[in-house]
């Protein structure tokens, strides 16, 4: 079977999502498969050259600023038409918060099998086949999703972003989608969580984060000062936004953020079950902590014990003297 891929483009900032990029990578390596690219909004045709410049030469387009206000229930309708005009047997979506809002409303609009979280997916004769973490990463999970139609949901930095391989893309505009009630929800404002300054926690490659170790909200630009050293997001424990150090915008884990970065750093945190569920799948762990027996270190790929106090600052000026920032 060599389905169609329809991957649903995630905008930011008038941009195809680095999210949305790493899916079509996913597409283009499944072998054989035709990749159409689809848009909804007002810019749709606007970023339609994007997906050209990777490979994608054929786009799919919704416009209407109903799309817009980044409302999956809406998009998931006109996602699905896409589905349906093009005759895709799989629709990838980046695992966004977005992304993983939008596939479930999609796979119960175009009556299909969905799957979120995916690190690895296998396109074969009888379904696909999706890989992914569960229990915070302490079991990984493979389904069979039958039924000749799927979404998957990717887990973010599990793939790689695609080379170029630029083509022309052509734009097809399909008819406007019968919202009903869903196309009168407006956003009407956009208020930015307190989140650093830095890259944004969910994306980024590089993730440092502290947690109660460092005894107090005046000992956290230990954190921030490493993270901008590294060109990193800052994270935290739950301990540190319950106390108010720090807001519930910077929380890594099952209540906070899910991250998969690079390189994350565990600074102070011990480890708890919550805390690995959000990083778990990190792709090198280095955690610093002064108790040996500290369950960070049973996910740790690099552990230091020691006191972070004399560690991190050390670490800072180092980073600093490598990269020249000193
Ligand atoms: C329903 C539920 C949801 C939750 N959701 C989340 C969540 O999303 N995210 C989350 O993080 N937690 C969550 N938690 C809380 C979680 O169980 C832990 O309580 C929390 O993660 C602990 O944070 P911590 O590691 O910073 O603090 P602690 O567990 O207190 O660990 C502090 C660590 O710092 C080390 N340390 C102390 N001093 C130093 C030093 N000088 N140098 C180096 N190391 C030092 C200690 O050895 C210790 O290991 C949740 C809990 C529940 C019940």
């Amino acid at each position: 079977m060599t389905p169609t891929v329809l991957v649903v483009g995630e905008l930011q900032a008038g941009h195809l999502a680095g999210a949305t990029r790493e899916a079509i990578g996913v597409a283009r390596g499944i072998p054989g498969a035709t990749v159409v690219g689809f848009v909804a909004g007002s810019d749709a045709r606007a970023v339609a050259p994007e997906f050209g410049k990777l490979g994608v030469a054929r786009v799919l387009a919704t416009a209407g600023p109903s799309f817009d206000s980044g409302y999956p229930a809406a998009a998931a309708r006109a996602a699905s038409a896409a589905a349906t005009a093009c005759g895709a047997g799989l629709v990838l979506v980046g695992g966004t918060t977005f992304g993983r809002d939008l596939a479930g409303r999609l796979a119960i609009a175009w009556n299909a099998a969905a799957a979120t979280g995916v690190t690895e997916l296998v396109v074969g004769e009888g379904g696909f086949r999706v890989t992914r973490p569960i229990f915070g990463g302490r079991a990984t999970e493979v389904r069979r999703l039958e039924g000749g139609r799927a979404v998957v949901a990717l887990r973010p930095h599990a793939y790689p972003a695609p080379t170029e391989s630029p083509v022309a893309a052509a734009v097809e505009n399909l008819p406007p989608v019968e919202l009903g009630p869903l196309g009168s929800v407006q956003r009407t404002s956009v208020e930015s969580a307190a989140a650093g300054s830095g890259p944004s926690l969910t994306d980024a490659a590089i993730v440092v984060s502290g947690g109660r170790g460092l005894r107090g909200p005046e000992n956290f630009h230990l954190i921030e000062e490493l993270a901008t050293a590294l060109g990193a997001a800052v994270g935290a424990s739950r301990a540190v936004t319950d106390a108010g150090w720090r807001s519930t915008s910077f929380q890594v884990g099952q209540t906070g953020k899910t991250v998969s970065p690079q390189l994350y750093f565990a600074i102070g945190i011990s480890g708890a079950i919550q805390h690995l569920v959000g990083m778990v799948s990190s792709r090198v762990i280095v955690a610093i902590n002064s108790d040996a027996s500290a369950p960070i270190f049973k996910v740790a790929d690099y552990g230091i014990v020691g006191d972070l106090f004399q560690i991190v600052p050390a670490l800072t000026a180092e980073v600093r003297r490598v990269r020249g920032l000193a």
